[in-house]
C-alpha cells in the first residue's frame, strides 16, 4: 500500500515536471519571410505614368515588411527576414538562413509578369517536379536569378532537374512537406479570392530553386501581374499591399491552428499519399478548330503558351499542354477555360502511335507569293517541299510516322530559328 502511494506521488511529480518542461520549452512558431529579388536583381518591372517604373523588388519588400509587423505583434511568432532593405541575398543564403533557424514556414513573396498585358491574378507555388509545362515561365523567371551569385552557381551547378537522382531526392523532400505547403497555399489563395476579391489562378507545383532545398513547408506567392494595368495599380498602392499582407497573415494564423490541431490529435504519422500513377495516354486540351492559321503571339490564342497546332483536312486544331497525369490534365483544362476557351475539351493521344496510312509533315509557311530562294527558311533547310493549291503556296518539311517524331523535328527547326511550324497530319 505504502509503496503504491509513494510511486503514485512520484508519478504525479514526474508528470508535473514533464508538463512544466514541455510548456517552458514550447517553441515559437518561426516564419521566414522572403521578399523576392532585391539589390541588383530588380525582378520584373514595368513603367506606368501613375507611378513611374514599378519594380518587383520594391513591392515584395513592402508587402513583407507589412506582414512582418503584423506577425511581430503576436508573441507566438518569431519572424526572420531574408532581407529588410534593398539588398540581394543569394538564394542559397535565403535557404541556409531558413534551415539554420529551423523555421516552421517559409514564405517567399513575388510579383508575376507576362509578355502580354492580359494575364492577371494571383498564384501560389509549392515545390514539386516539373509536371506541368504551363508553369515553366514562372520557374524560368524566378530561377534565372540564381546566376547572379557565385555561391548559387556552385550550389546549383550539380543539380540537373532531369536526372533520376535529383527527381528521387526531390520527391522524398517534396512528399515530406508537400501536404503542409499545399494546405498553407490553399489558405493564401482562398483569402485572396474571398477576402480581397482577387482572381486566383490556384495553387501549383513547380520546381523552384528558392523552395527546393528548404527543410520546411514553403511557398512562393505570386501576388499579381505587374504587366497587367489593374494588377499593377493594386500592387503599387498602399491599400493593395496591406490587403495582400493581411491575407497572407490570416492564412498563417489558419495554418498554425490547423497544424496544432493536427499534432494534438493525430499521434501516429499519416500514411503517405500514393503517388499519382501516369495514365496510358497523353492528353492535350483542344482549344479550337478553325481554317485560320494563327502565329503563337496572336490574340486569338488568348495569351496561352505551349500551344501545338495540328492541321488535318485543311483545319487547324490548336492544342494546349501535354500530360499523362489526370490532375495536370484537369488543371490544364481549367486554365484553358479560364483563358476564355469555353468549349475546350481534353483529347487523348496514344503515345508513339505510328500512322498506318499517311504520315505527319511540318507546314512551315503558307504564302500568296513564292518565297525567294534566299529567304531564311529556304536557306536554312534543305528539302523543303512546295505545293501550289488554290492560288497559295504551301511549304512543308519532312515525313514522319508518329506525332512524337514530328514534334522532335519541330523542336529542331525551332532551335534553328524556324518557328511556328504546324504539324500536319496527311491521311492519304
Ligand atoms: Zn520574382
Amino acid at each position: 500500500m505504502i509503496t503504491y502511494s509513494f510511486s503514485f506521488k512520484r508519478y504525479f511529480l514526474f508528470l508535473f515536471m514533464l508538463l512544466f518542461t514541455f510548456s517552458g520549452a514550447q517553441k515559437k512558431f518561426t516564419i521566414v519571410l522572403d521578399a523576392g529579388h532585391g539589390g541588383s536583381d530588380h525582378g520584373a518591372n514595368r513603367y506606368y505614368s501613375e507611378y513611374g517604373t514599378l519594380r518587383e523588388k520594391d513591392i515584395t519588400l513592402s508587402v513583407v515588411l507589412k506582414l512582418g509587423r503584423m506577425l511581430e505583434k503576436d508573441k507566438d511568432f518569431k519572424v526572420i527576414y531574408t532581407r529588410k532593405i534593398d539588398e540581394y541575398p543569394s538564394l542559397t543564403d535565403r535557404t541556409t538562413l531558413a534551415n539554420r533557424s529551423k523555421a516552421d514556414l517559409f514564405v517567399s513573396v513575388h510579383v508575376n509578369a507576362n509578355t502580354k498585358t492580359t494575364p492577371y491574378g494571383t498564384e501560389t507555388f509549392v515545390q514539386g517536379p516539373d509536371q506541368n509545362k504551363t508553369n515553366l515561365e514562372v520557374a524560368k523567371a524566378e530561377n534565372d536569378v540564381i546566376y547572379l551569385d557565385e555561391k548559387d552557381r556552385e550550389m546549383f551547378a550539380s543539380y540537373d532537374p532531369k536526372s533520376p537522382e535529383s527527381l528521387i531526392a526531390l520527391k522524398i523532400q517534396q512528399s515530406k512537406y508537400l501536404e503542409s505547403s499545399l494546405l498553407f497555399g490553399s489558405f493564401v489563395e482562398g483569402n485572396f479570392e474571398k477576402k480581397d476579391k482577387r482572381y486566383s489562378r490556384g495553387v501549383k507545383q513547380q520546381n523552384l530553386h528558392v523552395l527546393r532545398l528548404n527543410a520546411m513547408p514553403s511557398v512562393l506567392i505570386e501576388t499579381g501581374f505587374i504587366s497587367n494595368y489593374d494588377d499593377a495599380m493594386y500592387l503599387a498602392s498602399d491599400n493593395g499591399q496591406s490587403e495582400i499582407a493581411t491575407s497572407i497573415y490570416d492564412a498563417i494564423i489558419s495554418y498554425k491552428k490547423a497544424i496544432e490541431r493536427n499534432t494534438a490529435t493525430v499521434v501516429k504519422a499519416e500514411p503517405e499519399k500514393p503517388e499519382e500513377k501516369p495514365l496510358k495516354n497523353d492528353f492535350r486540351i483542344l482549344l479550337m478548330s478553325t481554317p485560320t492559321k494563327y502565329a503563337g503571339s496572336d490574340p486569338a490564342l488568348k495569351g496561352l503558351n505551349y500551344i501545338l497546332p495540328i492541321k488535318e483536312n485543311g483545319m487547324y486544331k490548336y492544342y494546349y499542354g501535354t500530360t499523362n497525369l489526370a490532375s495536370v490534365r484537369d488543371n490544364n483544362l481549367k486554365t484553358a477555360k479560364d483563358a476564355g476557351f469555353r468549349n475546350a475539351t481534353s483529347i487523348s493521344f496514344v503515345p508513339n502511335q505510328n500512322l498506318g496510312i499517311g504520315y505527319y509533315t511540318l507546314e512551315l509557311a503558307v504564302t500568296d507569293q513564292k518565297l525567294s530562294s534566299n529567304s531564311y527558311m529556304l536557306n536554312t533547310l534543305k528539302d523543303v517541299n512546295r505545293v501550289k493549291e488554290n492560288g497559295k503556296f504551301y511549304y512543308t518539311y519532312g515525313k514522319f510516322t508518329s506525332l512524337e517524331e514530328a514534334l522532335k523535328a519541330r523542336k529542331n527547326l525551332e532551335d534553328k530559328g524556324v518557328k511556328d511550324a504546324v504539324v500536319e497530319k496527311k491521311l492519304k
